[in-house]
């Protein structure tokens, strides 16, 4: 299989604000009166079109999870967090059904090595014209120890990652669970920034529709390792069980 590239826009990429290590910029996503393009909207919760399109043949779009700019995922209440899930998923579906793209990616990044720009809580749902996705998604990316389940909903830890050391994975089996989905991403995204065994302040969600069953992969993100990055080699811990019982203990008990 050839890998295809997405062409990035460096003059379009000079241009974008970044937020998450100049905290002097003025947040873009507070200025509520000048954002322009808006999709959709639910409260406080908007999609709009990305003002700095860099990639090339897609249709970005950002969706601003709140107006609470030093707010985080791991925070929201209850309330909250099912609105921002049942709102991107929704409007994940809906491009995917206009027919207008190859495939759909839906993910989120937070923190200095995300690969964020943006300090502000966002995530991102971008159409691309001539990517699926999925050639390079497969089942086992998505097995691991179980952590939890409840309602047709599977919270593991990868034992095959497709980057490594840690991944956490959200299985929704049952459609109408995304509620319970939402619960166990919070959960991980505070395990990660809060209890982690090395400290962690960056992580990843990427959303994930694979035989008919919607998967939220959870990334912990550090320096990438060599190993992956040369050689494609994805490395798993040897502490998997450790974290298990952590997890559990913590959140669970
Ligand atoms: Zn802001």
């Amino acid at each position: 299989m050839t890998t295809k590239h997405i062409e990035f826009n460096l003059n379009m990429g000079k241009q974008k604000p970044e937020s998450i290590i100049n905290t002097s910029t003025k947040c873009p996503f507070c200025d509520r009166d000048n954002l322009e393009g808006i999709i959709a909207q639910d409260g406080p919760i908007l999609l709009i079109k990305n003002k700095y399109p860099v990639l090339q043949d897609t249709v970005q779009t950002v969706l601003i999870e709140t107006d609470e700019c030093s707010s985080e995922l791991s925070l929201y209440p209850k309330e909250h967090l099912h609105k921002v899930f049942n709102f991107g998923i929704s409007e994940w579906t809906k491009m995917e059904e206009s027919g207008h793209y190859e495939s759909v990616i839906f993910f989120k990044n937070h923190g200095p090595f995300s690969g964020g720009t943006i300090r502000h809580p966002h995530m991102q749902i971008i159409g691309l014209s001539n990517i699926n996705y999925l050639d390079t998604v497969f089942p086992e990316h998505f097995e691991g120890l179980l952590i939890d389940t409840k309602n047709g909903v599977e919270f593991n830890i990868s034992t095959k990652p497709r980057v490594g050391f840690f991944e956490f994975n959200v299985l929704l089996k049952k459609p109408n669970e995304i509620n319970q989905l939402a619960n166990y991403v919070q959960l991980a995204a505070r395990y990660i920034l809060n209890n982690f065994h090395r400290n962690c302040n960056s992580y990843n969600l990427f959303f994930y529709k694979l035989n008919n069953i919607i998967s939220v992969k959870i990334m912990p993100r550090f320096i990438t390792s060599p190993l992956f990055i040369g050689f494609a080699v994805p490395q798993v811990s040897d502490r998997l069980e450790d974290v298990v019982l952590d997890f559990q203990e913590k959140y669970f008990k």
